[in-house]
C-alpha cells in the first residue's frame, strides 16, 4: 500500500497550490491544509481574532508566526495520516517551527514540493481571481513579501534533499500530472535510497 504522503506546497501567490491540493488531497486521500483558508474563515466570524487578521491580510502583510503556527500545531496533532501544508511555511522562522513541530510529533517531511510560474503569470491570474485581498497594490505586496521572506526557505528544503520543482504553467490537469509524476518519482527515489 501506498504510504500517506506528507508534502509541503511551496511556491508564490498565484501558483495555483490551493487548486492543485485540492485535487491531489481528493486523489489521495490526504489533509489539505491551507493556512490562508484557515485564517479567512476566521475573518468571516467576525471575531475579534477575525478583525486583526482581516487587516493584515487586507494589506497584504504576513500574519504572526505564533498565530499560524497554532493553528497547524492544532491540526496536525490531531491528523497522523497524510497532508499537504499549503501556504506554511512562509518565512524560514516558520520553517525551523515546523521542524521542531514534525519532529515532536514523529512526522517526517517526505517532499517539498515547489510550484514554478513566472511574475506576470502570477499578477494576471491574481488580479482575474477577484478575492479581497487581491487589488494590483496588494498583489504586489504579496509577491514582494513572497520573494524576500518564502522564496529563501526552499534552499532550506533543498539542502537536506527534499526539494521537488515542479512548472506550474498550463492547463490545471497538465500541471496535476506533473505534480503526480514527480511524488512518484521522489517516493521512487527513496525507496531506492533506503
Ligand atoms: P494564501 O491564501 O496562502 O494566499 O494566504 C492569504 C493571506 O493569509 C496571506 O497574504 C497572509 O496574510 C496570510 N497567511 C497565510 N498563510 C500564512 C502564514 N503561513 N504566515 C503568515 N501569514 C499567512
Amino acid at each position: 500500500m501506498r504510504m500517506r504522503e506528507r508534502v509541503v506546497v511551496l511556491g508564490p501567490p498565484g501558483a495555483g497550490k490551493g487548486t492543485q491540493c485540492k485535487l491531489l488531497s481528493a486523489a489521495r486521500g490526504l489533509l489539505h491544509l491551507s493556512t490562508g483558508d484557515l485564517l479567512r474563515a476566521e475573518v468571516a466570524t467576525a471575531s475579534t481574532l477575525g478583525e486583526q487578521v482581516k487587516a493584515v491580510l487586507n494589506r497584504g502583510d504576513l500574519v504572526s508566526d505564533d498565530l499560524v503556527l497554532a493553528i497547524v500545531r492544532n491540526r496536525l496533532s490531531m491528523h497522523q495520516e497524510g497532508w499537504l501544508l499549503d501556504g506554511f511555511p512562509r518565512n524560514s522562522s516558520q520553517a525551523a517551527m515546523l521542524d521542531d513541530l514534525l519532529a515532536d510529533l514523529g512526522q517526517p517531511l517526505q517532499v517539498a514540493l515547489q510550484l514554478q510560474v513566472p511574475e506576470e503569470e502570477l499578477v494576471a491570474r491574481l488580479l482575474s481571481r477577484g478575492r479581497s485581498d487581491d487589488s494590483e497594490a496588494v498583489v504586489r505586496k504579496r509577491l514582494q513579501i513572497y520573494g524576500q521572506q518564502t522564496e529563501p526557505i526552499n534552499a532550506h528544503y533543498q539542502g537536506r534533499g527534499l526539494l521537488k520543482c515542479v512548472d506550474g504553467l498550463g492547463s490545471i490537469e497538465e500541471v496535476a500530472t506533473r505534480i503526480c509524476n514527480s511524488l512518484e518519482e521522489h517516493q521512487h527515489s527513496q525507496e531506492t535510497i533506503c
